[in-house]
């Protein structure tokens, strides 16, 4: 990198080269047209002054020569005949000059005095002249060495004489003089003469030429020469271009020395200056740098009013105005950078200006991606395409959105979201975009979508369940057309199936085998749906099927009855590895049987009752008798809701004996109903549909309130007696029951001690929905426990010891074919199972005396039947005498209902 103040210093030193060249060359050119006008002119002025002085010089030797020739001992010695004597040579006298002035004499005659001195070779022609013409003249002669010499003919005249008695000759030579004299010319200066006569020759050739080039000069003729006739004496100065040049030399290294001084102060203080810049520079980079990566600084002050003080002035001021803004947003930034939920923000037009890390993390997509683009692209429902156009109108015209969409991830995928889309305002109330919470639902979405499926899936078969199944028979019976003139309508046909005896390969197998004899149901249900058809597992071992058809139901039919054949489990567990299912099933069509679901499936479930009456193992379709069977027992359901309504249920009292004393241990408290249109109806009958119906609970809660308004009078009259209620074992299904009477002991401590509680042994059996957990919760209030109908069902026996139960009584069925051998045998056998678990056992339904003896014989305590009494209305039962078997003979209280024991009493 080049820093800015190398650059500054090299582009200084750059202009520095060129301003020296160009100042150099200036100079050179001035320097040298100076410096040759000055010497020119020096010259010039140096030959003006020289010629100034040979004219001077010319005119002192003249009138000093005319003053030396008006001497009178030149005269004297001129005139006298021997002339050699008493004359004296001025040239060795005084008239002999330093300043190189020589004077010679001539005679009258032109001879020079003394004879043979002849200094110099003066005409002898202008010797005659002056002599002739007495006048003085001027002479330019050249010398021995050819050197130009002035001479001035000066003529002697004696006052005796008219002619001149001779010619006083002085002379010099300028060259001579000028150089001698006080005046030296410059080192180098070189100063010619010349004589010409006649026509001025200048100097012509190369060798002139060449010196001209050499030298300068300056020529001057001297004029003031007067005498001097027809010669011309040039005076030339020449300076030779040495000289000059070794001035301009001289000038340039000058210059170059003070260019390069200048050169080295103003690179010094380029440097210097850029350096102070540069530095300030990079004072303000380096925070500059340190802001962008995210410090808080301030640049430091700057006095200076410079550019780089005003921008960091600015800069620091710009800086102070963004951390107080940082400080009001930084709260918002860091919500944003930390929160969970994905934002995406939006200006007026649509477009995408910022998103958060999470929703960077969420999606996958990189800011720089998604800056610019509309944000409404990246929404996506599954189900409306119109989804995307319907945000943006609730935000326009709501100021809001929220819902589920899906967002398309960087990798194509869509996510699940929770949306809330909210419009941005200013100040101003001008809407300035969006802002989006995206919050990732997928989790949740596939939890819920497994919880889903969970509840609408039974998880031993895969089926559906119950709840997974209604629906789809509901939708599926919106198709079903009623227009009985189509061609060819849509009909549904749903069958309730019954796995015959599931309770009896559970007892005998285990659970294992049962499960898996479920299991292998629905895979023999599966393999046959024909396209359309559901199956489900509705409970236990109740499965559905719906088929949808038209036309005949011929085929369907034939369906079911397959369904009966080749259902075979295997399982190593089972003797011979194999064991053949049966199926009951019970059909009904839609629209021909019933229209909702709810009619199809009691439709269906009659059918199946219906099968199972039959026989098991065979398909019942539903028919018109069946249908009449229904509606009685949906009119059955709606009276017995009035008759609970209506407080018209009422209890009997049948007795419980000791078989040996016949006294009464107690009664068992038997719901009795009267209806006015349907009569006396039969708790065989109305109980049922009291538990289908969930009306179960209210006969209860009525035949407990009588039972317990009556339990004073019973107890008084009967001491001891322990007083049975019946309970269905749907009731012990839940809590509610043992709740109830916990209740019922907090006002009545003894309630445990009195009364039982009969459950059917059928279902006790099964124990699927927590009936052993009720029933210890009951034993807990000290309730006693009864099986009752025992011996109908399949119990388990190793359940029945581990069950809180006090009581078994024997099924009414066994004591009437007592008197058979089989019948015998597993009244006995019941009897010594109880007695080896410790139960206590009462004979239901003794009607005969056979029976009673029977049992007795077979060590039966406890019983109950007609043949003591038939279940009475608590009135009746106050004037039951205390023992049955041997009343008191004198009997206080007349007896209402008569003794049905044929025996003697
Ligand atoms: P259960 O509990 O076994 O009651 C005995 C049933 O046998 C009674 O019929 C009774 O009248 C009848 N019975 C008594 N002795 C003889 C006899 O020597 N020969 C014959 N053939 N029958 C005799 P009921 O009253 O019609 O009750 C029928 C069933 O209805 C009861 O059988 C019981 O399971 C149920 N039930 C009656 N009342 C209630 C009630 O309040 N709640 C519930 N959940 N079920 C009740
Ligand atoms: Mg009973
Ligand atoms: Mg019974």
């Amino acid at each position: 990198m080049t820093t800015l103040n190398r650059q500054f210093t090299q582009q200084t030193e750059r202009l520095l080269a060129r301003f020296s060249l160009a100042i150099g060359a200036l100079v050179l050119i001035g320097l040298s047209i100076g410096t040759w006008l000055d010497a020119r002119h020096e010259v010039e002025a140096i030959s003006e002054i020289l010629a100034t002085r040979v004219e001077a010089d010319f005119d002192s030797l003249g009138r000093e020569a005319q003053s030396l020739a008006t001497s009178p001992v030149l005269i004297s010695g001129l005139m006298r005949q021997d002339k050699k004597v008493g004359w004296q040579d001025p040239s060795t006298t005084a008239l002999k000059h330093a300043s190189g002035r020589l004077f010679c004499l001539f005679d009258a005659d032109g001879e020079p005095v003394p004879a043979g001195v002849v200094p110099l070779a003066i005409p002898r022609t202008q010797l005659q002249s002056v002599l002739s013409s007495g006048t003085p003249a001027a002479l330019a002669l050249r010398g021995t060495e050819g050197e130009p010499t002035l001479a001035f003919l000066a003529p002697v005249l004696a006052p005796t004489s008219k002619r001149p008695v001779g010619v006083l000759v002085g002379r010099f030579e300028p060259l001579k003089s000028l150089v001698s004299g006080s005046w030296h010319p410059g080192p180098g200066d070189e100063i010619r003469m010349r004589l010409a006569h006649g026509s001025n020759r200048a100097d012509s050739g190369i060798a002139a030429q060449w010196r001209r080039w050499q030298t300068v000069r300056a020529q001057r003729t001297i004029s003031g020469l007067d005498g001097v006739d027809g010669a011309q004496l040039t005076l030339s100065v020449d300076r030779p271009s040495q000289r000059i040049l070794l001035t301009i030399v001289g000038g340039i290294t000058s210059l170059l020395a003070f260019l390069g001084l200048l050169r080295l102060q103003i690179r010094r203080w380029a440097h210097q200056t850029g350096k102070r810049i540069t530095e300030r520079l990079d004072q303000l980079s380096e925070v500059c740098l340190r802001i962008a990566a995210g410090e808080r600084l301030l640049p430091a002050q700057d006095p200076t009013t410079d550019e780089i003080g005003v921008l960091a002035r600015v800069l620091r001021a710009a800086m102070q105005a963004q951390i107080q803004l940082t400080d009001q947003l930084e709260p918002a930034a860091l919500v944003l950078r930390n929160v969970q939920e994905g934002v995406v923000v939006t200006d007026a037009t649509g477009r995408i200006t910022q998103v958060n890390p999470a929703f960077e993390r969420m999606t996958g997509w990189q800011t720089d991606t998604l800056l610019g683009r509309q944000g409404g692209v990246i929404y996506r429902s599954m189900d409306n395409p119109h989804q995307a156009a319907e945000i943006s109108e609730a935000v326009r015209h709501e100021g809001l959105w929220r819902g589920e969409t899906r967002i398309i991830c960087a990798n194509g995928s869509a996510l699940p979201v929770l949306l809330s889309i909210a419009a941005v305002h200013d100040s101003d109330g001008v809407r300035r975009g969006n802002v989006a919470l995206v919050a990732d639902i997928s989790e949740a979405r596939r939890i819920s979508d497994r919880l889903r499926k969970m509840a609408l899936t039974d998880p031993l078969t895969g089926l559906p369940n119950h709840a997974g199944f209604e629906p789809q028979l509901r939708i599926a019976l919106r198709g079903v057309s009623s227009d009985p003139n189509q061609p060819s309508p849509t009909r549904i046909a749903l069958a309730f199936i019954d796995l015959d005896r599931l309770k009896f390969i559970n007892d005998l197998f285990g659970h294992r085998v049962g499960d898996e004899a479920i299991r292998r149901v629905a895979k023999h249900l599966r393999a046959a749906l024909p396209e359309g058809a559901v199956a489900s597992r509705r409970s236990g071992d109740e499965f559905l099927l719906f088929v949808p058809f038209a036309g005949s139901h011929e085929a369907v039919s034939t369906l079911f009855a397959r369904l009966l054949d080749n259902l075979v489990l295997e399982d190593a567990q089972l003797p011979g590895g194999r064991l053949t299912l049966s199926l009951s099933i019970g059909a009904a069509l839609c629209p021909d049987h019933a229209s909702t679901t709810a009619d199809l499936m009691v439709a269906a479930d009659s059918a199946l009752q219906q099968a199972k009456i039959r026989g098991r193992g065979r398909v019942a379709w539903y028919d018109v008798e069946i249908g009449r069977q229904m509606q009685a027992r949906r009119r059955m359901e709606n009276h017995l809701r009035n008759a609970l309504n209506n407080r018209d249920i009422k209890v009997s009292y049948q007795p419980e004996i000791d078989l040996r004393s016949g006294a009464i241990l107690g009664f068992e408290a038997l719901a009795r109903w009267h209806d006015p249109e349907l009569g006396e109806v039969s708790p065989t009958d109305f109980i049922p549909i009291a538990e289908d119906a969930k009306l179960i609970d209210g006969v209860f809660d009525a035949v407990l309130q009588l039972v317990l308004s009556d339990l004073p009078r019973l107890t008084n009259r009967f001491a001891g007696i322990r007083i049975a209620i019946n309970v269905s074992p749907c009731q012990l299904r839940d809590d509610r029951l043992a709740v109830l009477l916990a209740e019922h002991q907090r006002r009545l401590p003894n309630l445990g001690e009195i009364l039982d509680l009969e459950v059917t042994e059928t279902d006790f059996a099964s124990d699927e929905s927590g009936i052993s957990a009720t029933l210890r919760a009951l034993a807990g209030l000290g309730i006693r426990i009864a099986i009752d109908d025992f011996g109908q069902g399949h119990s388990s026996l190793a359940r029945l010891t581990s069950m809180p139960i006090s009581r078994l009584k024997i099924d009414r069925i066994f004591v009437a074919g007592l008197d058979q051998g089989p019948q015998c045998a597993i009244v006995r056998a019941i009897l010594g199972l109880a007695e080896a678990i410790g139960l206590e056992v009462t004979a239901e339904g003794i009607e005969r005396p056979q029976q009673l003896e029977i049992l007795r014989a077979l060590g039966c305590v406890r019983g109950q039947g007609w043949l003591f009494s038939p279940a009475l209305p608590i009135d009746a039962a106050m004037q039951l005498p205390a023992n049955l078997l041997n009343p008191s003979p004198p009997q206080k209280q007349p007896r209402t209902t008569p003794c049905l024991l044929p025996i003697p009493c």
